[in-house]
């Protein structure tokens, strides 16, 4: 990890249909080689923020409203999703978004559409890929539609691979999987981390998990960071052990 900061959200608002607040004024940065916690419960702005950053917000009538998301030091506001990819920086949605009928390597290759630089880089990536995830290599010509939730999260994860990102945000990846498929993708991600430099922008409720493998969280509550710092300190604090970790 570096000190360098790659995505910075300074004072962010975020109001939907014109009236409803929701997003009150968050503040956080993502650093270059981290993985980055985004906590809270349900319905807090986790989805709302990363939304705000890969300006996704326009189709559920969202708008950020005040405040500045600078991406190495550039403002990126309103740049179209494609434009952020090139950037570098690619969200994977909560609830997976796979084809449902195209195959999992059919899925894995529209994750490359903005790239430029040839036939052979790609598929050195997709064998990248197929060693973090071997299941999805396994299941290359399944219909991804028939593939498990486990797969089909590792599916969007892999998608998002192939663009060569280097920021990924992260939705909700332990979403409706057993604890044992959260453990070995939460692992995948840590290696990607390590191995391959990306960084992570993770927003998750499951507060205990997240903080084991992120370097630094951040705790939203009704729309406001409530509280931060690094991962091994806020499992430590009593708060986060009463509130978020179901232990006091
Ligand atoms: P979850 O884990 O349920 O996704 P979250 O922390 O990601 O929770 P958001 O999805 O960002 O929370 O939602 C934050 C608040 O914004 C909630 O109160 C939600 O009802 C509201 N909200 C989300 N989308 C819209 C929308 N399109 N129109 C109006 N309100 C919305």
């Amino acid at each position: 990890r570096t000190d360098e900061t790659l995505l910075e959200v300074n004072n962010v608002e975020v109001i939907y249909n014109h009236v409803i607040l929701v997003l009150k004024g968050v503040s956080l940065g993502v650093p270059k080689g981290g993985i980055t916690a985004l906590l809270g419960g349900n319905g807090a702005g986790k989805t709302t923020t990363l939304k705000a950053i890969s300006n996704l917000l326009r189709s559920e009538r969202g708008e950020v409203t005040k405040g500045a998301i600078v991406y190495r030091g550039e403002r990126v506001q309103g740049l179209a999703p494609s434009d952020l990819v090139e950037r570098g920086v690619v969200q994977v949605m909560e609830g997976r978004h796979c084809f449902e009928h195209l195959t999992v390597e059919e899925n894995l290759m529209t994750g490359a559409y903005t790239r430029k630089d040839g036939k052979a880089a790609v598929e050195a990536d997709l064998e990248l890929v197929y060693s973090y995830f071997p299941r999805l290599k396994e299941r290359r010509r399944s219909q991804a539609g028939y593939t498990s939730g486990g797969e089909q999260q590792m599916c969007a994860i892999g998608r998002a691979l192939m663009s060569r990102p280097e920021t990924i945000l992260l939705d909700e990846p332990s979403m409706g999987l057993a604890p044992q498929l959260v453990e070995e993708i939460f692992g995948i991600v840590k290696g990607l981390n390590e191995n391959e430099g990306v960084s992570f922008l993770l927003a998750e409720q499951n507060t205990n998990v997240a903080l084991r493998f992120a370097h630094y969280g951040y705790i939203l509550e009704s729309g406001r960071v409530v509280m931060d710092g690094p991962a091994d300190e806020l499992r430590e604090n009593p708060d986060v052990k009463e509130f978020y970790l179901g232990m006091s």
